[in-house]
């Protein structure tokens, strides 16, 4: 049955309630509502879209400097170190990511999420676990 996991996630830039529900299973640690979440996010373009929107986000205001102009890929924003980390899958989706807007606080992903459409299920899976780590960073 489902049940409810009391949180205190803040990730405010993820607004959708599956991406939402998912990010809290992750962070309760709880097997079954995480493998709940993930099917819906690998079966529901919207709840993989709002976990998108808001991993690019939030690594946006981490890695944007003075310097910054917009529109850029969430690839060049990067420190190169900080790429080391995510998967190779998720490094092709990051080029796709465009921060836009003149405070660079909009996100363009219809790119990436094509481009997540064309993986296989594996790689899928792997770019959905670096983009809630991402999201989850300093949180719970
Ligand atoms: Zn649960």
């Amino acid at each position: 049955m489902a049940h409810r996991h009391p949180s205190k996630l803040t990730a405010e830039h993820v607004v959708h309630p599956g991406a939402r529900r998912l990010l809290k299973a992750e962070l309760a640690n709880c097997a079954e509502c995480r493998a709940q979440g993930d099917a819906d996010a690998l079966g529901d373009t919207a709840v993989l879209e709002s976990l998108l929107h808001g991993f690019v986000l939030k690594r946006a205001e981490q890695w944007r400097n003075r310097h910054s102009r917009y529109p850029v890929t969430l690839y060049d924003l990067a420190p190169p170190d900080e790429l080391r980390f995510l998967d190779i899958a998720t490094r092709e989706v990051v080029r796709l990511c465009v921060v836009e807007g003149r405070a660079g606080d909009r996100v363009e992903t219809a790119g990436a999420l094509a481009e997540l459409a064309n993986l296989t299920d594996e790689e899928r899976a792997r770019v959905l676990g670096d983009l809630v780590d991402g999201i989850l960073e300093d949180e719970g």
